[in-house]
């Protein structure tokens, strides 16, 4: 069999670049990254809406095996974490492998010759391993609201701001108040006319901790990078007992007395806390952090609207009530297409289905990475293993360091393919939806990113990261339909499994 490249990863964000990093550190060459943007970074690219941070301290939002001495706060902005991986990428000599402007259009396992074949924007190529990097949250959720496409004025999504738009002095509507919208809203209010924000349901907010990091603390790091490993360690310790609230909700009453009495303290208006007062368990929607964002609200230029969205006509928006809220533009921090991405529909496994179609609304994978159906397919921040708690960059080394155990596996017996068997993977969502019960992201009484259109967790992972890291060391061939090369001993054939 040939194929054009042995491993086609898709994305050059941290998934895309960790994975390319790791392979050539094994001496794995064959590869190469497809990235319909212009540069790597993913998310960090993409987002470059005003305010961007990120809310996981950098010294654990970073890879474990690029440590970076200088980041300037203890939660970075956008423009220092897209840098890092900038300069990660080209420390570590993967630039080469990078292939610009190539959207993924399509991806089909091709049985006989046990080899993907993947459509882009740029022509068609194969693969024997199809790596995807494309993470959860790249496709912006553009809201369904009647009129939206015949407004007048600038409208964009967060995900996509527009930097040729001047929204000084105009009146702007911010639509949204989840993790980006509470970020734009303080940096924009100081210089539009009139900022609109339109919540649909408050989100709980805790106190921000971030803080520069002076020049002295980074000297430290530089020359004793052992300190940089032990802060690193004692961030990820302490964000671990973080999922304590999560997992038994009782013990989130703690975090909400903190998050009540942060808004006790910034909001002294009895009307507006009201309307800013959350009504479901802490942790059942995204944990908040800011110390700018209630602030703002109360500045004169702003006002927050809670009735629901009618419709939207050219130059206004008008609430349930009938009220049209006249505005020259509109900012939408409306979210991401999480468990129904695109990417579901265009990749086809062996009998010819897509994800989507195999998944029926509730993305599953056995380890939140590989797919019965769908041979030689890893997921990167697949299917549950998505944090409320610490840092997605933890999970993404743990599915790394299994992708490539299992490539190991797969030279070492001389493997052309692997496919997790139904039961394996039915096992582990059995766990899953175990582990789930009682938890606040399934019982916390909201609606949320993190539950699919048939009300199940197909997100989050339900636990402890050391747990899954323990878990991601090693790839059990045992859990697994092995396909060895043509030629390879008969000893080591298997049939191939019915559909799953
Ligand atoms: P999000 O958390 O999904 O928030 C979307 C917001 O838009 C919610 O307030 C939602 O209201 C509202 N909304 C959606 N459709 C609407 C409609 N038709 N009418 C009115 N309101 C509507 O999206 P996001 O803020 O972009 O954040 C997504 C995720 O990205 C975060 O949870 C986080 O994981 C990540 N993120 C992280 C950072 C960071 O590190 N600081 C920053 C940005 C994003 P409801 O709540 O009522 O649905």
């Amino acid at each position: 069999m040939s194929v054009d490249h042995r491993i086609v990863i898709i994305g050059a964000g941290f998934s895309g670049l960790g994975t390319a990093i790791r392979l050539k550190q094994a001496g794995i060459d064959d590869f190469v990254v497809l990235e319909r943007g212009e540069d790597v970074g993913g998310t960090w690219r993409a987002n470059r809406y005003p305010g961007c941070q990120c809310d996981v301290p950098s010294h654990l939002y970073s890879f474990s095996f690029a440590p970076n001495p200088d980041w300037s706060r203890t939660f970075s902005l956008q423009p220092e974490i897209w840098e890092y991986l900038r300069t990660t990428a080209e420390r570590h000599g993967v630039m080469g492998h990078m292939r610009f402007g190539h959207a993924v259009t399509g991806a089909a396992w091709e049985e006989e010759q046990r080899r993907w074949r993947i459509e882009t924007s740029h022509g068609t190529l194969t693969a024997e391993v199809v790596i995807s990097g494309m993470g959860g949250l790249s496709e912006p959720s553009i809201p369904d609201i009647p009129g939206l496409e015949s407004f007048a004025g600038a409208a964009f999504h967060t995900a996509e701001w527009d930097h040729e738009q001047d929204l000084r002095g105009k009146r702007v509507a911010v639509i949204g108040t989840g993790a980006s919208a509470i970020q734009v809203v303080p940096r924009i209010q100081p210089q539009v006319g009139e900022l609109v924000l339109f919540q649909r349901t408050p989100p709980w907010i805790m106190p921000h901790a971030d803080r520069p990091i002076s020049a002295r603390e980074r000297r430290i790091y530089r020359r004793l990078p052992f300190a940089q490993r032990a802060m690193r360690e004692g961030i990820y310790w302490a964000r671990e007992l973080l999922v304590l609230p999560f997992l038994h909700p009782r013990v989130g009453v703690i975090g909400e007395r903190i998050a009540r009495r942060h808004l006790r303290r910034q909001v002294r208006d009895p009307q507006l806390r009201a309307k800013l007062s959350p009504t479901y368990r802490m942790g059942c929607k995204r944990v908040l952090i800011s110390n700018e964002y209630y602030p703002a609200l109360q500045q004169e230029n702003v006002r927050l609207v809670t009735d629901g969205i009618r419709e939207i006509r050219p130059h206004a928006i008008v609430t349930a009530d009938g009220v049209e809220h006249e505005v020259d533009a509109i900012v939408l921090g409306t979210g991401f297409h999480v468990a129904d991405v695109p990417f579901g529909q265009f990749v086809r496994g062996r009998d010819g289905r897509s994800l989507a179609e195999a998944w029926r609304g509730s993305p599953q994978a056995h380890w939140g990475t590989t797919v019965a159906g769908f041979p030689n397919l890893f997921l990167l921040l697949g299917p549950n293993t998505a944090l409320g708690h610490t840092s997605v960059v933890f999970m993404i080394e743990c599915q790394i360091q299994y992708v490539m155990d299992c490539l190991r596996t797969m030279g070492e017996r001389d493997l052309q393919a692997v496919e997790p068997r139904a039961e394996a993977q039915a096992t582990f969502i059995a766990d899953v939806r175990r582990r789930e019960r009682g938890t606040v992201w399934v019982a916390g009484g909201c609606a949320s990113w993190y539950l699919d259109e048939n009300g199940r967790n197909s997100t989050i992972w339900p636990g402890s990261t050391w747990r899954y890291r323990e878990r991601m060391r090693r790839f059990e061939p045992g859990e697994y339909h092995l396909y060895p090369r043509a030629g390879a001993p008969a000893a080591a054939r298997m049939e191939t499994p019915a559909t799953a």
